[in-house]
């Protein structure tokens, strides 16, 4: 069993600040992470080889540094990692950045046959959560989304039984091997490191490949040139305002309530007391 997490770096997005200014992401005032989703992805992929056997790939687009989430996740478990990087790559939106990935992985695939992709739900920072159907779609493999567990893998049928988030409960699902998966946080807890995954991944280095590394690529459809996604507006929502407070006594605290429930009278439709 050969599976392949699909991992992003990302700006923490609990502690980045957005400049006022212009709206945009200051991606200076924040540290890279590697996306929680993917962490629990990688997480995944450790589990199941735990119970198939086989191994464990990551595959990441970004910059040099993004070498960083690939040892992150030589340390959750995974046995190689992959980086694409070349200018080329760059300001790409979600469909060039899965024409990007479904390259890598039919480079990939031709080495060591793929059997199981696994993405994130989404990305904290562009959040779509296109990337991974946008990757399934290229290869034609079926795309399972909202995974919340895996609860069998037949490697003899080439079958996996899946569980799957919906609204108002959950799905099971089987799908045909290979597939790709894109994960829920509850999935799994991600569990500590041990000490020989820390020294691996402090030590290892990562596999790095351009554009010209992978084959058969249409470098129209690569970066910002094969991206036709537009933002029309960046805007940050305004904050909601906190509840109304009420004060005093009890006979006070009604008077105050219905002043407010006048107010917005317009908003509510009145019966006629019988
Ligand atoms: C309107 C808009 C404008 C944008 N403009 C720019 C821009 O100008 N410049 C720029 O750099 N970016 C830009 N982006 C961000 C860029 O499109 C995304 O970073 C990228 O395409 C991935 O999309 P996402 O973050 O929504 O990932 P999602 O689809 O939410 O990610 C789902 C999963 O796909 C996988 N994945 C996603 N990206 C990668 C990756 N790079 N490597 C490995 N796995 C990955 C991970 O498993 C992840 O959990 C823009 C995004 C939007 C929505």
């Amino acid at each position: 069993m050969h599976i392949v997490v699909c991992v992003k770096q990302v700006p923490d997005t609990k502690i980045i600040k957005i400049n006022p200014k212009t709206n945009t992401l200051d991606r200076r005032s924040a540290p890279a992470i590697l996306n929680p989703y993917d962490a629990h992805a990688v997480q995944e992929a450790v589990k199941i080889k735990e119970l198939t056997g086989g191994s464990i790939s990551v595959l990441s687009m970004g910059p040099p540094q993004a070498t960083a989430v690939i040892k992150k996740s030589i340390e959750i478990g995974a046995d190689r990692g992959y980086l694409i990087t070349d200018r080329a790559f760059a300001g790409a939106d979600t469909l060039a950045t899965s024409y990007a990935l479904s390259k890598a992985l039919e480079r990939i695939n031709k080495d060591h046959p793929v059997d199981m992709i696994i993405c994130g739900k989404h990305a904290i920072d562009g959040d779509t959560g296109q990337v991974g159907p946008g990757i399934a779609r290229r290869m034609d493999i079926p795309p399972v989304t909202n995974v919340i567990e895996v609860t069998e893998v037949n490697q003899k049928e080439k079958t996996v039984l899946l569980k799957r988030k919906l609204t108002n409960g959950y799905e099971l699902i089987q799908s045909e091997l290979p597939c790709l998966l894109t994960v829920e946080k509850e999935i799994n807890e991600i569990e500590y490191s041990p000490m020989p995954n820390m020294i691996e991944a402090a030590r290892y280095e990562p596999i790095i490949w351009a554009v010209s590394d992978l084959e058969n690529v249409d470098r129209a459809q690569l970066g910002l040139k094969g991206s036709p996604t537009i933002v029309g507006k960046m805007f940050t929502p305004p904050r909601p305002e906190g509840g109304k407070k009420l004060e005093g006594s009890a006979d006070e605290q009604v008077s105050q309530i219905m002043e407010v429930l006048m107010e917005k009278k317009d908003l509510f439709t009145l019966q006629p007391s019988k």
